[in-house]
């Protein structure tokens, strides 16, 4: 068991240095440095390693399993924090989210869609929530949706449907690339699909894109919110789904 300072000590200068490879991609892309946030993936990881980065300054967490997410989301609080669902989202675990979540990055099916918007204003009437849940669909780049994401064809009934359920925003989209593909060439495909949801959908600016293997590729490529775990904590403690 690391001492909590050593691990504040680890946290801090792995932040720093998270932080400068973002500043440096950004400024290699010539795009602004704030134009892109870092989302600190928690994932596996304890709650005192959030209250720690939260002491480093950050605010906004990443994680992806529901069971894993909601007792740290009770320890830590929401009072000036925003957690981000990132992972894959069973139906049945919507409603759960929906008093936690400030988005969504996983939002693959229309029938999760559907769950989401019925979770959330269940939210809002029992005081658990009062804003609306910022919606990312995630597309599938290869068409193998089994690993997540909607294939591209249903991308535009998907984001349509999202911006038609009340309750939920529709912020932009997410991908990983393929297993084996090349990331750059993945995150081109990637903005010139969220440029097709930009002609129909304005305010859908976001594109959560890029981890701690491929962040430099997807800033190049339009990403304003990169999902980084290891860079920042180290290798997790037991293997992500
Ligand atoms: C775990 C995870 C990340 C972080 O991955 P790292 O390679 O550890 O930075 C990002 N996005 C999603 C969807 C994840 O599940």
């Amino acid at each position: 068991m690391t001492a909590p300072d050593d691990r504040r000590t680890y946290l801090a200068e792995h932040l720093t240095e998270v932080r400068d490879r973002l500043s440096r991609a950004c400024a290699a892309a010539d795009r602004a440095p704030d134009s892109v946030t870092l989302l600190p993936v928690t994932k596996f990881f304890p709650a005192s390693d959030v209250a720690l980065l939260r002491e480093l300054g950050c605010t906004e967490f990443g994680e992806s399993r529901e069971q894993d997410a909601s007792p740290k989301v009770v320890e830590i609080g929401t009072d000036g924090v925003r957690w981000h669902m990132i992972g894959r989202l069973q139906r049945n675990k919507a409603k759960a989210v929906a008093a936690w979540a400030h988005a969504i990055h996983s939002v693959d099916t229309d029938r999760l869609v559907t769950a989401l918007g019925k979770a959330v204003a269940g939210a809002v009437d029992n005081g658990d929530r009062t804003t609306d849940l910022d919606v990312y669909v995630q597309v599938s780049l290869d068409g193998d949706t089994h690993r997540g994401g909607v294939d591209r064809v249903d991308l535009e009934a998907l984001t349509a449907q999202v911006s038609e359920t009340a309750g939920l925003r529709l912020a932009g989209l997410m991908a990983v690339p393929p297993l084996g593909a090349d990331a750059d060439a993945s995150f081109e495909d990637l903005q010139r699909l969220h440029a097709q949801v930009l002609a129909s959908h304005p305010d859908a600016t976001g594109l959560s894109a890029g981890m701690t293997g491929d962040l430099e590729e997807a800033v190049r490529h339009g990403s304003t919110c990169v999902r980084v775990g290891t860079a920042i904590l180290g290798p997790r403690p037991i293997t992500s789904p």
